[in-house]
């Protein structure tokens, strides 16, 4: 079944939640527990909505169904589906190999939790090259953790290489596949063990619930991830359940719009004369194009560039927009820019983000899906104010 039928019937099937009314759309199963009639004989299979809740397991099918996968789990936010990740397969003296230019969030979790209270380590390597990875792998690496794109610089990783790579050393593969939406990447398919999603980005799409999945096709990893999320309890709530999945689909139509406007918009900025680069893996000029062709079915909404100048010109430069908010957050309708050093990425220390390449003038913008010919007229008018 094709991606745009499965984004809108996974999970969804009329029979499939046993409810009477036959609702063509999962309803939101408020109730905190559930009745059975026999001590040993839950309804459904339903027991207390931490464990399992009607809507979020809706939610969690068509997750998994979209990433073309066997399992999926929902949570509150990306970050606690991450950290129930993290606390599901990582122990002390284990060794994680992520890919340096992460999201500022997942950075500070490794480092400021589960490597200073965890006794954790992590390398942070470019693995634009596979050999880098390679060559941080030790016996201890249980985990090899990839973004790609990345946010905000919007590299990629040759995800199947690296899979292979990680694999000979008995290492498992996460991905982030936030930026790119499981509409234009399949990392499972790409050897990936475990996907993660903000779905507070575009699987929701309408920047108005904050939530995390964890996808995967191992059943056992799926057990194992399941108790951690029932144990340790960051589930996403049933109504928030009900936002995503109605989000999703439309996940197909929101892409082919969001990648088609960020073309345009980066075809723009490039040819700008306030512009001294653009970073979207859909233009020719992106140094990794060949791999994105390879390895996704699109590009994306999301893209950055550098203006002429410094910190004070993006100011100056995001103070003057009119459509475009200012504002954190990605993959909404609507379009959002933002200035990683002082927004997404200030808890990264300063070297370091000077180290992976995220100056000053660096700005970061998720395109949203409304008439690109306004956002350009937007970020036409802002750039001569520099
Ligand atoms: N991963 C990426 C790539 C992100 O951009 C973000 C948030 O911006 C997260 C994970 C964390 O997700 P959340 O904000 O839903 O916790």
């Amino acid at each position: 079944m094709g991606f745009d039928t499965q984004a809108i019937h996974a999970g969804e099937e009329p029979d499939f939640t046993g409810h009477p009314s036959g609702d063509v759309v999962v309803p939101v199963h408020l109730a905190s527990t559930f009745a059975r009639r026999d001590v040993d004989e839950p309804t459904g299979g339903f027991e207390y909505s931490r464990s399992g809740n009607p809507t979020r397991f809706a939610l969690e099918k068509k997750l998994a169904a979209i990433e073309n996968a066997r399992y999926g789990l929902a949570f509150s936010s990306g970050l606690a589906a991450e950290t129930t990740l993290c606390l599901s397969l990582l122990k002390a003296g284990d060794h994680v190999v992520a890919f340096d230019d992460l999201y500022g969030g997942t950075r500070r979790l490794f480092t400021r939790v589960f490597q200073e209270s965890y006794g954790i380590h992590f390398s942070y390597v470019d693995a634009r090259d596979p050999e880098n990875v390679k060559a941080a792998i030790r016996r201890e690496t249980k985990l090899v953790w990839l973004e790609s794109p990345t946010n905000p610089l919007l590299r990629l990783c040759d995800i199947r290489e690296i899979a292979g790579i990680a694999h000979d050393a008995g290492a498992l593969v996460v991905v982030d596949n936030t930026f790119a939406s499981p509409y234009f990447q399949q990392p499972i398919a790409l050897g990936a063990d475990v996907v993660v999603h903000s779905t507070t980005k575009y699987i929701n799409g309408h920047s108005d619930s904050i939530g995390g999945a964890l996808i995967t096709s191992d059943e056992e990893l799926f057990r194992n991830l399941r108790f951690h999320q029932n144990t340790a309890g960051a589930i996403l709530s049933p109504f928030d359940s009900f936002l995503v999945a109605r989000g999703i689909k439309t996940l197909a139509v929101r892409m082919e719009r969001h990648e088609r406007n960020a073309l345009a918009v980066a075809g723009f900025l490039s040819a700008h004369r306030n512009v001294t680069a653009v970073y979207y893996p859909g233009l020719p000029s992106h140094p990794q194009h060949t791999l994105a062709r390879k390895q996704m079915t699109g590009f994306s909404g999301m893209l950055s560039f550098e203006l002429k100048g410094g910190k004070a010109e993006a100011k100056r430069f995001l103070r003057n927009l009119h459509l475009f908010a200012l504002a954190e957050s990605l993959g909404g309708v609507e379009s959002l820019i933002e200035h990683p050093a002082t927004m997404t990425h200030a808890s990264v220390p300063q070297e370091e983000r000077r180290n992976v390449g995220v100056s000053d003038a660096l700005i970061r913008v998720s395109v949203g899906i409304e008439n690109a010919d306004d956002l350009i007229a937007d970020l036409d008018q802002a750039l001569g104010t520099l």
